[in-house]
């Protein structure tokens, strides 16, 4: 890098963009100079890169989401600038790290799923795979939370208010997609996703909808101002905002239209593309192509995959069927039924009749099949892709996938045996598992710098950085005290940033030398927050019962958002802000636990409760959640998981020993066999301190200002028999949370079981993953450009 050049670019870019000079220019004019900047670093390598893939094969990642979070730290340290540029800013007297907060997050996701797509495409690039990501622009991502008196509230998120300098518009690639009652414009924003150290550049391509013409000028002249723009609004709506459920469904209209919309722009992109480079030949189309489906929103493209070739190219239908078959693959999400979607036929017709003809003719194909096979009408209806009026869009993905993959070991399992298990009869082949992973390039080079630098000095090189599985080399050290030493130092380094951050941003002292317990994820039942809350509600009072009781000073740490629809979800996070306020106002506590609930937890504020947790709370009910990628987060951080055998925990425990994370519940097996017989009165009816806890939902501890929310918590777990088994996990967490705090009171051990958290978490990198997609899935190889 040219640090004269850059430095005379940002001063240039701040004078055409706002009129500023440096010294006036505020953090977020500073961060929008110097990535358009930066932006100019990158193209040549981005344009050679998308020369170079068109060569051979590639694939193409499909999600209705992406949880990028800020770009800029990142891309510095993909580019190998950071430090560099950290300097050229303290000369011109600005701190990198403000100009880093300045930046909004780019929140188009809710969870898990979202955030697995942003690490994939970050590993793709870094490994140098010819992956492609689609997706859609949202105006608003995913909702803005405030709490008041403890009640969640959502705001809208803008996060292009002050514009995104790391998109490009590319009007010459606009395409148009047809709803049956308008046509629209798809107007692609291409974003470079840098390869750490690497020049290739990949690119994830986010659509935004428009209308053909952007306003009815005669309608404007005959002075019908609402009119000239009604149709610029509807066609804006369709890629206006988020739909903020995470493993709910959502029936609506314009939710079908976002997922239609993304599909037939993202098929098109493709196919012309195809048609450019080799012509109206589609026999080897799957030799150069290969469509991964993230969870069933995007799975309309393959009907419309199969519309594009028998409408436009006169492909026979059968045969585009066929051609389908070896294009794409799915992978599933949850085994939440309430999560799987269906949506009615007459939505589908009404939207793009077109779609619901070729789906029909798929399915009448499939039930001809199944019939050649031998299999009865009963067993038929069990597969159909439209049934009794519904289009069942995981049915349609795994019988045209050529692969279907579910997302960890356990999970994989659980759809072959029992939830999947008549498909995975029929098609045994087409079943994989890709367990997932994160990127250390985000969730440890550049969240936690110091332990960063701590890992290279003792390995000798940055190599972890590419190579996530080097980190078994830590191992070494593992009796080393010094080493140890120095862990934990920086552990605590690490809550005292997050602590500083606390007070400037949520108003909250925490004390940093206390024991950060940390549960951070969507707000779900099955994620059990609720047990958590109940569990440290129970602690509050045995301490009062008790005060000499022996226990490390604790901080619990929440963080969370609700689906603004979730009832029972928003009085959780209700009654939590709820006790923290009495158990954190309670003079006889004094402050021996503490209660926080962080606001507006996202990927930006995840990047630093991560590197400064003590404990990581991953407690789902056993058998339902999918992977959770929380969970490695925590573990490449040097943090034990304390939760139940679900889910990753599994390969977790697995890699790092049963001696370094604490598990305890109910597993999946415990569940199967209990099931019939489970009744949540008796374990309130024996327990006191259980019945003490869950009574305060009843008593009037509480006051949920009359929005019912207790009285239905409280349903939910002694009148609806508990359909997530806290009451039966609750004695068993208490006892699990007895060894951390005996563990955590021995320095040493405690320094032991953390370290080997991180030496062992190489296998969770999602480079690891993505290059069994490549090998198992894609049939496709690492390209280098140059
Ligand atoms: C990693 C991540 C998630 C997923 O967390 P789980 O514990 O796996 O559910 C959700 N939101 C954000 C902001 C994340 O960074």
């Amino acid at each position: 890098m040219d640090k004269i050049a850059m430095k005379n670019d940002i001063e240039k870019q701040l004078k055409i963009k706002y009129g500023v000079g440096i010294e006036e220019a505020t953090g977020g004019e500073i961060f929008s100079a110097l990535s358009t900047s930066l932006m100019g670093l990158v193209v040549d390598n981005w344009k050679d890169t998308k020369e170079v893939y068109s060569t051979g094969k590639q694939a193409y990642y499909l999600s209705a989401e992406y949880l990028m979070g800020r770009a800029l730290g990142n891309n510095l340290i993909s580019l190998g600038i950071y430090e560099e540029v950290e300097e050229l800013l303290k000369e011109l007297g600005v701190d990198i790290n403000a100009i880093e907060e300045s930046e909004e997050d780019a929140a188009l996701g809710n969870g898990g799923l979202g955030r697995l797509a942003a690490c994939f495409i970050d590993s793709a690039a870094a490994m140098e795979v010819p992956l492609q990501g689609y997706g859609i622009r949202y105006s608003n991502g995913l909702f803005k939370q405030k709490f008041e008196n403890g009640f969640q509230y959502e705001e809208a998120d803008s996060w292009l208010t002050y514009g995104d300098p790391w998109s490009i518009r590319r009007e010459r690639e606009i395409v148009e997609v047809e709803f049956a009652d308008m046509k629209v414009k798809a107007v692609p924003y291409d974003t470079p996703i840098i390869g750490y150290k690497s020049n290739n550049i990949n690119t994830l391509r986010l659509w935004k909808c428009e209308a053909i013409e952007e306003f009815d000028f005669n309608s404007f002249n005959e002075g019908k101002y609402t009119k000239s723009i009604k149709l610029k609004n509807k066609a804006d709506d369709v890629s206006r905002v988020l739909y903020p459920n995470d493993d709910m469904r959502a029936g609506k209209l314009l939710r079908l239209k976002q997922q239609y919309f993304l599909v037939s722009a993202s098929i098109q992109d493709i196919i012309s593309k195809h048609v450019s480079l080799h012509g109206e030949e589609f026999k080897e189309f799957a030799k150069l192509h290969a469509v991964q489906l993230n969870d069933t929103h995007p799975v309309l493209a393959i009907p419309e995959f199969i519309r594009i070739l028998v409408d436009k190219y006169n492909v026979e239908i059968d045969e585009a069927i066929e051609i389908s078959k070896k294009v794409f693959a799915y992978t599933n999400h949850t085994i939440l039924a309430e999560a799987l979607e269906k949506w009615d036929r007459s939505l589908i017709v009404k939207i793009c009749p077109r779609i619901f003809e070729i789906i029909k003719v798929i399915d009448e194909k499939f039930i001809a099949e199944l019939k050649v096979k031998g299999y009865s009408k009963i067993e038929i209806d069990e597969f159909r892709i439209i049934n009794k009026g519904v289009v069942r869009m995981a049915n349609l993905a795994i019988y045209i996938g050529f692969a279907v993959n579910g997302v960890a070991q356990l999970h994989t399992d659980i759809l072959k045996d029992t939830e999947l298990n008549n498909w995975y009869k029929l098609y045994p082949s087409k079943f994989q598992n890709k367990t997932n992973g994160i990127t250390q390039r985000r969730w440890l080079r550049s969240c936690n710098k110091e332990l960063s630098a701590l890992i290279t000095e003792l390995l000798g090189n940055e190599d972890w950085v590419k190579n996530l599985a080097l980190l078994k080399d830590l191992e070494k050290f593992k009796d080393d005290e010094a080493v140890l030493t120095r862990f934990m130092d920086i552990k605590h380094e690490k809550k005292v940033q997050l602590a500083k951050y606390l007070k400037e941003v949520d108003g909250i002292e925490v004390d940093p030398s206390s024991l950060f317990d940390i549960q951070v994820k969507r707000l779900h039942e099955y994620k059990r927050q609720l047990l958590n809350t109940l569990y440290i509600l129970d602690l509050y009072y045995r301490i009062k019962e008790n005060p000499e009781m022996k226990i490390p000073k604790s901080t619990f740490i929440y963080g969370a958002k609700a689906f603004p629809g979730y009832k029972r979800a928003k009085g959780i996070i209700k009654f939590t802000n709820d006790i923290a306020n009495l158990i954190n106002n309670d003079k006889d506590i004094d402050g021996k636990i503490k209660v926080v609930f962080v606001e507006n937890y996202r990927v930006s504020y995840a990047e630093k409760l991560f590197p400064a947790a003590d404990v990581s709370k991953q407690i789902s009910t056993a058998g339902k959640e999918a992977s959770g990628t929380g969970n490695m987060k925590f573990m490449l951080n040097g943090t034990p998981t304390v939760g139940t055998y679900d889910g990753a925990n599994v390969e977790i425990v697995r890699e790092s020993g049963e001696d370094n994370n604490f598990i305890f519940g109910l597993r999946i097996e415990d569940i199967e066999k209990i099931k019939s017989e489970y009744n949540s009165k008796e374990y309130y009816e024996k327990d006191p301190s259980l019945k003490r806890v869950i009574d305060t939902l009843i008593d009037g501890t509480f006051d949920d200002e009359g929005m019912g929310y207790y009285k239905d918590l409280y349903n939910s777990l002694v009148n609806e028999n508990d359909q997530y088994y806290l009451l039966a996990d609750f004695e068993s967490m208490k006892k699990a949370e007895d060894q951390v705090f005996e563990a955590y009171a021995d320095k040493m051990r405690w320094a032991k079981i953390c370290f080997e958290n991180t030496c062992n978490a190489g296998i969770f990198s999602s480079d690891r993953t993505i290059l069994e997609y490549c090998s198992d899935i894609w049939n496709i190889k690492s390209t280098r450009n140059n």
